[in-house]
């Protein structure tokens, strides 16, 4: 359709939660190599905390309201560096969305560079460091176009997912300048960076979800 609403909040954030829950060994795996192998255990336990707080939200929750709910409790239930930055980025995509039941494709453009500013505000990631804003910059970079392009709201979330799982691929050759993989100096070179996975696991779930 030409809008999503809090239906479609509340499905993405059941369907991340399972995309983690199956990608937990993954994740992990891929933070072992260069960090300290809690990222899919951080994700997993983070949705799932949430996934039990959108229970608790009314049926006139707006989708702000959902990011919300998700932003605080990431905040409170992850620890490490993932947990504030997703958490920061759930809560600015919720205020810049505000009260609005129907998100059309330039509420959903405006929510996800929201999402990325506030990574970037919080962990002063620049793109090419090798975290999570590989991702999230090609996101926001292709969502925009699309938008602008006159893509409908599933087209916005389908080619910011296919930009993020490009992005996240793209950590691979990467020497990491932030986060523990920058100890790793070269020898971070030839690993995916776990936050851009699961960033790219995220959008992709947004779309799939809007797609249904
Ligand atoms: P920790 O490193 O504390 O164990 P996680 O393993 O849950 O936390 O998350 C690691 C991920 O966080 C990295 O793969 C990277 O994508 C992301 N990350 C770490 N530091 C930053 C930062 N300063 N800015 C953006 N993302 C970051
Ligand atoms: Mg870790
Ligand atoms: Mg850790």
């Amino acid at each position: 359709g030409a809008s999503l609403g809090a239906d479609w909040a509340r499905a993405w954030i059941t369907a991340s939660a399972e995309v983690l829950a199956e990608n937990r060994v993954a994740l992990i795996t891929l933070d072992r190599e260069i960090g300290d192998g809690d990222h899919g255990e951080n994700m997993d336990r983070g949705f799932q905390a949430a996934l039990g707080k959108l229970d608790e939200l009314p049926d006139s929750a707006t989708p702000g309201d959902v990011f919300k709910v998700v932003a605080t409790t990431l905040i409170s239930t992850v620890g490490g560096a993932a947990g504030p930055l997703y958490g920061t980025a759930f809560l600015k995509a919720s205020l810049a969305v505000g009260a609005e039941e129907q998100l059309d494709a330039a509420a959903l453009v405006l929510a996800l560079t929201a999402a990325r500013d506030g990574v970037v505000l919080r962990g002063k990631a620049e793109p090419g460091d090798k975290t999570m804003i590989d991702a999230w910059t090609p996101a926001v970079d292709a969502a925009t176009a699309a938008a602008a392009a006159g893509a409908s709201p599933y087209e916005v979330l389908k080619a910011a997912a296919d930009a993020a799982e490009r992005g996240a691929e793209a950590t691979e050759p990467l020497v990491a300048r932030k986060g523990r993989a920058s100890y790793l100096g070269e020898r971070a070179i030839g690993h995916r960076d776990p936050g851009a996975q699961s960033s790219a696991l995220l959008l992709r779930a947004a779309e799939q979800v809007a797609r249904a």
